[in-house]
């Protein structure tokens, strides 16, 4: 059996668009795509009259080596929240097939399955987050086309052994593909299970140049997987998903500099996560500092609710994750500079009462801090 008999059999069968710089790229004289013969005005534009590769060789030959894969296994795309919404599209008939999730984790699993009718299926993590490996086999019915695991997870930055990631992707080997999205894992002890895509075809592993990279604005991911699920996405992704200047933006970033510069980061994030984790938790109204190998900490408070305003109020905005399972009475704070750390540190060790008047001033709970899909 091969992984492909899991994909919607109209995805596999469709005839995908040929753009224009799909059919004939390299020539003198560029009149096959309809663009302006002209360069845009204003600096940072340069070269942006023409449509982009679709996906970009010096961009992919830079990935594939930072992650380890062959070019044939790599999917470049706008974020790692596209890859999510192409595999769901490719794999899960509406009405029909279903993801399954372990809350509490990140919010797109289930939003890209809900637009596209496809079914959440739960396996809640354990009462301190860890994975149930056999909670999750358990919860795998025949609609179940992905899993979807995340680790680090967001937000409760545990992590999954990769022995248990093999024992998953070795039960669902026929039935489903495992996706594991490293979205943090360059913030964690434990490396990535990219190593295990040449022995299993029924894995794919999600990484992003958002967080680590600092590159969040540019919006560039990738899917690691087996060349079959990476040529079948590449029929249903966008003709040009990959914008010039973040194109641009990503080189820079993984140029030799770029590297050096986030590894120095990525120091900082590792060193500022254990000082903030043990000064949080000596601060008076923190219940527990949940142990993070992610760039963030969630923290456990008597009352999260004030604690956000009060942050709110000193124009400091965390994330509330209180509607998560398990996580209630919890905010999520990402680790910034040692000096934005030290801010939350004194604004939260100053008691609210001395700060005057209560504000009226209510946080930015405009719905769209509850909504499921929020995508951070
Ligand atoms: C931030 C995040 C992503 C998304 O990233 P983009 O590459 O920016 O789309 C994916 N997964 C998790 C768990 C995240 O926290």
């Amino acid at each position: 059996m091969s992984v492909l008999d899991l994909a919607r059999p109209e995805i596999r069968a469709l005839q995908p668009y040929s753009s224009a710089r799909m059919e004939a790229s390299g020539g003198q004289l560029l009149l096959n795509a309809n663009e302006s013969a002209w360069e845009p005005t204003g600096d940072g534009g340069t070269g942006c009259n023409r449509y982009p590769e679709p996906q970009p060789a010096a961009m992919v030959d830079a990935l594939t080596r930072l992650y380890g894969v062959r070019r044939e296994q790599l999917l470049v795309s706008r974020g790692s929240d596209e890859a999510i919404d192409l595999l769901v599209r490719a794999f899960c008939r509406a009405g029909r097939d279903a993801v399954l999730i372990q809350p509490p984790t990140f919010g797109m699993y289930a939003v890209c399955a809900r637009i596209q009718d496809a079914g959440v299926i739960e396996a809640p993590l354990r009462r301190d987050f860890t994975l149930d490996v056999d909670a999750t086999l358990a919860a795998v019915t025949g609609a179940v086309k992905l899993v979807f695991v995340c680790t680090p997870n967001n937000p409760a930055g545990s992590v999954v052994p990769h022995a248990d990631i093999e024992r998953l992707v070795q039960a669902l080997a026929g039935h489903a593909l495992l996706v594991v999205d490293e979205a943090y894992v360059e913030f964690a002890d434990e490396g990535s299970v990219a190593d295990l895509l040449d022995r299993y075809d029924n894995l794919a592993v999600l990484r992003t140049l958002s967080k680590a990279w600092a590159l969040a604005g540019a919006r560039v991911g990738c899917l690691l997987a087996h060349p079959d699920v990476v040529a079948l996405l590449r029929r249903i992704i966008p003709p040009y998903p990959l914008p010039l200047p973040s194109v641009n933006a990503a080189l820079l970033a993984l140029s030799g500099w770029g590297q050096a510069n986030a590894r120095a980061h990525i120091d900082i994030v590792r060193a500022e996560r254990i000082r903030m984790r043990t000064a949080l938790a000596r601060l008076p109204g923190v219940r527990a500092v949940l142990p993070s190998q992610a760039n963030f900490l969630t923290v456990r408070f008597d009352d999260a609710g004030a604690v956000y305003r009060q942050l709110f109020d000193a124009g400091i905005v965390v994330r509330d994750v209180r509607r998560y399972p398990g996580l209630d009475d919890a905010l999520r704070i990402t680790v910034g500079t040692p000096a934005e750390n030290e801010q939350v540190l004194a604004t939260l060790a100053y008691p609210a009462t001395a700060r005057g008047a209560a504000s009226l001033k209510s946080p930015a709970m405009d719905g769209r801090g509850f909504a499921e899909g929020s995508a951070t």
